[in-house]
């Protein structure tokens, strides 16, 4: 099991490798591999969350790890590669995840990044979260936004507005077995999100549900739903208020799975309430405020799917590059044609510019900077350079790149959710323009 408190790898080292690990036995597994422990005889290596933080608050670039930041790293790419790429195309054919996956990514810590260890999470950072997600992505888009959810919203909501109690009932399971799912969105309220039509009507000393949720990503999964209903639709948005409602709740009913374009394992269904009774102690935080939470775990979620498309982007050059080494034409490598090389250094420059915004966001928001501006561009512009480079990976490989056979093609319909989900294209653009118009405001004053 991978977590921090103090020291976080000392104490790994010293402590956690022998408590945790009939809990975790894989991750430290791999923490003795990737040398944490050092070989027999050798000096352990020194370093502290405090050493490394001071550092990064110096001159550490955007993109140098901290020992922490560049250990999960390193597990989740192993992970990915040995655990999930042999999964990917089986799971795009049937639209459907393994439990068996999804165990394996609880038992690695990758589902409770930043809950904290009492709660029996990784008691992690958020830029380590983003790590996970970039990594997972490269591989596949579906398992990194099941991941993606799971630790940005859903951990994160209950971590910053659950009871103890809630947290003490929730934490736990959804760092080691239960998914989550945020409903938000419904069918007639997707960007408009607050315009949200699903009721909560209060008797005596429970809430009753009704209403119906749409696209909510997890749902055949979930153990859990995050739900956002309004107690007094004459108050508008105010009357929003975030209910912690458990699957087996009666009235609850899970839709059809979406047959989606991409990220089709990625579980993606309307979820409908019937008369769902909520007692009153499962409201999350205070009533009439679940659009401010909705709104805040938004504006950093979306970082979240920055490195995710960032992730994916990067996937696929690194699934194209070979191919052009090999393939000859006019008796040359294509790589050796300068049109093509330059394609492959603009994409590469441009997936580099998203990473650099997609860390510094998440890097703002960690060191407690305004981050929504930069945030809405590391989303807007991963997602672009996300679609820009699976078009122009395809056209690079020529005919393999629409098979089947190859992975270029499912990177090409996987990046194109990314232009919607968390906040479309036009709503990113929208809310930096809206930054962008009170700074000007605010230094012409
Ligand atoms: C695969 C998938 C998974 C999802 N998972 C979840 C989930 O787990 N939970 C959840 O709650 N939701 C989820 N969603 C819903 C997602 O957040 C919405 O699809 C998204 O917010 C857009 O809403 P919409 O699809 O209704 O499009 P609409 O809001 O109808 O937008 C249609 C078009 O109109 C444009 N538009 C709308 N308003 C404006 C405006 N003010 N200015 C300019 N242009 C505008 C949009 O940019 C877009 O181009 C998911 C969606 C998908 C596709």
């Amino acid at each position: 099991m991978f977590h921090r408190s103090t020291s976080v790898v000392g104490r790994l080292i010293s402590t956690s490798v022998s408590c945790r690990c009939t809990t975790w036995p894989r991750l430290t597994a791999l923490f003795h591999k990737y040398s944490l422990v050092a070989p027999a005889g050798g000096a352990v290596r020194q370093f502290s969350w405090s050493s490394t933080r001071l550092s990064m608050s110096t001159t550490r670039p955007l993109t140098a790890l901290t020992d922490e930041e560049q250990m999960m790293k390193t597990s989740v790419t192993k992970f990915a590669k040995e655990v999930v790429a042999p999964l990917v195309k089986e799971m795009d054919e049937t639209s459907h995840m393994p439990s068996s996956l999804i165990k394996d990514l609880f038992e690695h810590g990758f589902m409770g990044v930043e809950i904290d260890d009492k709660h029996g999470g990784v008691g992690s950072t958020f830029f380590v979260t983003n790590i996970v997600i970039e990594e997972l992505a490269k591989v596949d888009m579906a398992v990194s936004v099941l991941v993606d959810v799971q630790n940005t919203l859903i951990n994160m909501l209950i971590t910053r507005y659950g009871t103890p109690d809630q947290q003490d009932m929730y934490l736990p399971q959804l760092a080691t077995s239960m998914v989550g799912s945020f409903c938000l969105s419904e069918p007639s309220s997707g960007s408009d999100a607050f315009a949200l039509k699903t009721t909560a009507t209060r008797h005596g000393d429970h809430y009753v549900l009704n209403g119906e949720k749409m696209w909510i990503s997890n749902a055949e999964h979930a153990g859990i739903f995050l739900v956002m209903a309004n107690v007094d639709p004459s108050q508008g948005y105010r009357g929003i208020t975030c209910f912690l409602v458990d699957n087996d709740s009666a009235g609850l009913t899970i839709g059809k799975h979406e047959d989606k374009l991409g990220i089709r394992a990625s579980s993606t269904c309307a979820v409908h309430f019937e008369n769902v009774k909520v007692p009153e102690h499962n409201i999350l935080g205070e009533v009439g405020m679940g659009y401010k939470y909705a709104i805040g775990m938004l504006n950093e979620g979306r970082i979240g799917i920055g490195s995710q498309l960032v992730g994916m982007a990067q996937g696929c050059l690194d699934n194209t590059l070979p191919y052009l080494l090999e393939r000859k034409q006019f008796n040359k490598r294509i790589w050796d044609f300068q049109a093509m090389q330059h394609t492959v250094a603009e994409l590469g420059t441009q997936i580099e510019a998203a990473r650099l915004l997609v860390y510094n966001a998440a890097r703002r928001k960690e060191a407690g900077l305004d981050f929504v501006k930069e945030a809405a561009m590391a989303k807007f512009y991963a997602a672009e350079v996300a679609c820009v480079t699976t078009r122009k990976c395809v056209e690079l490989v020529g005919g393999v790149g629409i098979s089947k056979q190859f992975p270029v093609e499912k990177y090409y319909r996987d990046c194109v959710v990314g232009t919607i989900y968390e906040g479309t294209r036009n709503m990113q653009l929208n809310t930096i323009a809206k930054i962008m118009e009170h700074e000007t405001i605010n230094s012409t004053n």
